[in-house]
């Protein structure tokens, strides 16, 4: 098979692009070196969808960031992923800096903006510091979960013909009768054109293409990640007024109920995820300028996430040694914002007609979590493994976790169960389900349990004998 695009990296630009692809019925083959889609920086942000007033005008990153984030409450909706258009507050005590996102926002083509006083804020957040005086409100802020954002996207892509292939890592590229061959020394994969999205890996992958590298530079955001009810933030997600490298310390509602606090922005050499007591720390007195009922203490985890930088902006463009090569690198944020509109715009540099053919729709997934206990009596009672609950934080039932390994991407790791269902996810974090999510995988993938890992291949959970 000759595919009319390879897409290398599945973080949420590759699966944007893949699933734009196939929605105008281009075949392609999204190559990732994972176990699955999203383990890259995907997986570990703030989840904003911004509504667009941060971003320089007339940059890409304005541009589509207004665009992607009008596109994503209809493409949630498609996809069957958790959205919801919260709205943001950004908070502080400079009126002017306030007036400036205002008039850049307008400039954008932002809309729902508003400029309020202490006492406007006060009446949405009422635990403000005394420090805060003034604030912006954007009423289309919202908030997404990034993971299920990008499986989805992956996942409609397969069922309607594109193909995965995960534990993909490029090794080999040369020129083909017809396109380009593309190996990792064990599956080999011919295509006519090549998307490259491997984020923060860009330079590794532009040397086996003998294509453009760019000067990187990483960025590292620390993250708090509160206990459900851990603090009341009236369901806003609340900013402070941007720095020169970053929107700053936000405190947040996420899709699931959960608060999250964070990020820092620290130069990093690499990609590395690491989390340091100085970034906390960091993080906390930020917090605690802006509200005074940040309850730290309902922390169940930190995490971080790398953001790759090429100067001020996105590099979304056709590699000036190969035009059939398309470079997208230097996505730091807004770019899960923009993700459906980096998606149109490389089909564009692609030279391909923006024009979708009829589609399959994924079913949408049974949520018990979210379900009256009448709704899950009538589940039960035709599949008694709905009424078996595996992660007693999240709630998470048997059925569920079956139904997320059979997915279409069959996922084989207990870290891509968590993400597709939630399991392991709670204040216990995977404490109790640990195992059991293991042992399910095992049972449905007809392997056994020593190969089952946590998340990718150099990731196994039981290493010799146990008995
Ligand atoms: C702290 C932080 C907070 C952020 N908050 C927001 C926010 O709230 N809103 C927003 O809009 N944006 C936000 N962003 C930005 C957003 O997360 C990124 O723009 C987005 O995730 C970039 O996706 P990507 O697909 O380019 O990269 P990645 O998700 O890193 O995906 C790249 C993929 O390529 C794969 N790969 C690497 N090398 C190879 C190889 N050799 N072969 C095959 N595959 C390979 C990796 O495994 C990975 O899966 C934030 C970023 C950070 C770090």
């Amino acid at each position: 098979m000759i595919y009319d695009v390879a897409i290398i990296g599945g973080g949420v630009i590759g699966c944007a692009i893949l699933n734009k692809l196939t929605r105008i019925g281009k075949k392609c083959v999204l190559l990732e070196k994972g176990s699955d889609v999203s383990v890259g920086t995907t997986k570990a942000n703030s989840g904003i969808v911004h509504a667009g007033f941060d971003a320089k005008p007339n940059t890409l990153k304005a541009i589509l960031n207004v665009k992607g984030a009008k596109l994503f409450p209809g493409l949630c909706k498609e996809l069957d992923v958790p959205f919801k258009q919260n709205g943001a507050l950004v908070i502080g005590n400079d009126m002017s800096v306030v007036n400036s996102l205002y008039e850049r926002g307008l400039q954008n083509g932002v809309q729902g903006l508003k400029v309020l006083d202490r006492q406007a804020v006060l009446e949405k957040v009422p635990s403000i510091t005394d420090n805060i005086t003034c604030g912006l409100y954007a009423e289309t802020s919202a908030i997404v979960s990034p993971y299920e954002f990008a499986i989805a996207l992956a996942e409609e892509s397969v069922i309607n013909g594109a193909q995965v292939v995960l534990n993909f890592t490029l090794s080999d590229f040369k020129k083909a009768s017809e396109g380009y061959s593309l190996s990792d020394g064990t599956n080999q994969i011919i295509a006519k054109k090549i998307v490259v999205a491997v984020g923060g890996a860009h330079n590794e992958v532009a040397e086996i293409l003998n294509a453009t590298k760019y000067d990187l530079k990483y960025r590292r955001g620390e993250y708090y990640l509160l206990d459900k009810g851990a603090m009341d933030i009236g369901g806003y997600t609340i900013f402070p007024l941007p720095t020169k490298d970053s929107k700053g310390v936000l405190i947040s509602a996420t899709t699931s109920g959960n608060i999250i606090v964070g990020p820092t922005s620290i130069p990093s050499e690499t990609d590395s995820t690491i989390t340091t007591k100085y970034g906390l720390d960091d993080i906390a007195s930020k917090a605690n300028s802006m509200l005074s009922n940040v309850n730290l203490r309902k922390n169940i985890r930190v995490f971080s996430g790398v953001r790759t930088l090429v100067g001020d902006d996105f590099v979304i463009e056709k590699d000036s040694k190969n035009s059939d090569i398309i470079n997208v690198t230097g996505i730091c944020s807004p770019g899960l914002s923009a993700s459906p509109a980096i998606a149109e715009y490389v089909l564009d540099l692609l030279g391909f007609e923006n024009k979708e053919v009829v589609i399959k729709k994924l079913e949408p997934k049974i949520r018990t979590q979210y379900l009256s206990s009448n709704e899950i009596n009538k589940l039960i009672a035709k599949e008694p493994r709905y009424g078996k609950i595996v992660c007693r934080c999240e709630g998470i039932t048997e059925m569920e976790i079956i139904n997320a390994i059979n997915s279409p991407l069959k996922p084989t790791s207990v870290d891509a169960i968590k993400r597709r269902t939630r399991a392991g996810m709670g204040r216990c974090q995977g404490g109790f389900c640990f195992l059991k999510v293991m042992e399910l995988l095992a049972k449905e993938h007809n392997i056994k349990i020593d190969d089952i890992t946590k998340e990718n291949q150099n990731s196994r959970i039981i290493v010799g004998d146990i008995r």
